[in-house]
């Protein structure tokens, strides 16, 4: 179901010292406001633990992990299960990232499977789709990311999809500071709520160069819910300066 929500994805940034300071420093500031955006953050899974215990009293702030496998458990060296990650009160798990499908040869069929894992241990996968620039230029996109989500979602029944997180996170705007045109950006979302049962009572998130300074505009478009956020989300001033530009956005501020 629809909610506002602001997921910081750390990639492979913050030791457990560094996640703990950063913690420590963001809630302070999140402590001074009110808003009802639903935040999470996704640190490296070695951070796991120290961001669990840290976030223990603070039900504003949410723990998802960066990725899992599919299976209970096995001889799948250097996974992650998914019970594991329940084990340390995740409760989000972003899959399909364009970077686990470029550089560790994610497809489409893995990353239904993680969707299903996820949804059999009460996980909410956040589902990443995105189309590359030459399938942008060719006018290819929104066919792209409506093809990708189905093939992430096959088999799920749409009233289950109305729980996930679908983040649309074209894969030319991830770190390279060139963000989707916000009107893009919505028309693209609007096609994947349009195109996939169950998608239009998704939460759907834009990623991709969002800043304290874009993140306004994307906010108040109608089918965006919140960002999945890199680059700025790894200082505490810049990811709470963002999540108060989002409350301003949503509130048609
Ligand atoms: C991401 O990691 O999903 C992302 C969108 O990164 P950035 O905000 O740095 O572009």
């Amino acid at each position: 179901m629809r909610t506002h929500l602001i997921v910081g994805n750390w990639k492979m940034h913050k030791t457990a010292e560094a996640t703990v300071a950063f913690i420590d420093d963001f809630l302070q500031s999140l402590h001074a406001t009110s808003t009802e955006i639903d935040i999470a953050l996704a640190p490296p899974f070695t951070a796991l633990g120290a961001a669990a215990d840290r976030l223990r009293e603070h039900m504003r702030v949410g723990l998802a992990a960066q990725d899992m496998h599919w299976e209970e458990q096995g001889a799948f060296t250097g996974a992650i299960a998914p019970g594991m990650l329940v084990e340390f009160g995740v409760s989000h798990v972003i899959v399909g990232h364009s970077e686990r499908r470029r550089s560790f040869g994610e497809t489409d069929e893995m990353v239904n499977k993680k969707v299903k894992a996820a949804l059999a241990h009460d996980l909410t996968p956040i589902v990443c789709v995105g189309e590359p620039l030459s399938v942008r230029d060719g006018g290819g996109a929104q066919a792209h990311i409506v093809t990708q989500t189905h093939a992430a979602f096959a088999g799920v029944p749409a009233h289950r999809i109305a729980h996930c997180v679908i983040a649309y996170e074209p894969i030319w705007a991830i770190g390279t500071g060139k963000n989707c045109d916000v009107n893009e950006a919505n028309a693209a979302m609007a096609s994947i709520r349009e195109g996939v049962p169950g998608a239009s009572h998704a939460t759907m998130l834009y990623g991709g160069s969002v800043t304290p300074q874009n993140m306004r505009e994307y906010a108040r478009q109608p089918h965006v819910d919140g960002a999945l956020v890199g680059g700025a989300s790894l200082d505490p001033v810049s990811f709470f300066d963002l999540i108060r530009a989002a409350h301003e956005g949503f509130s048609g501020q």
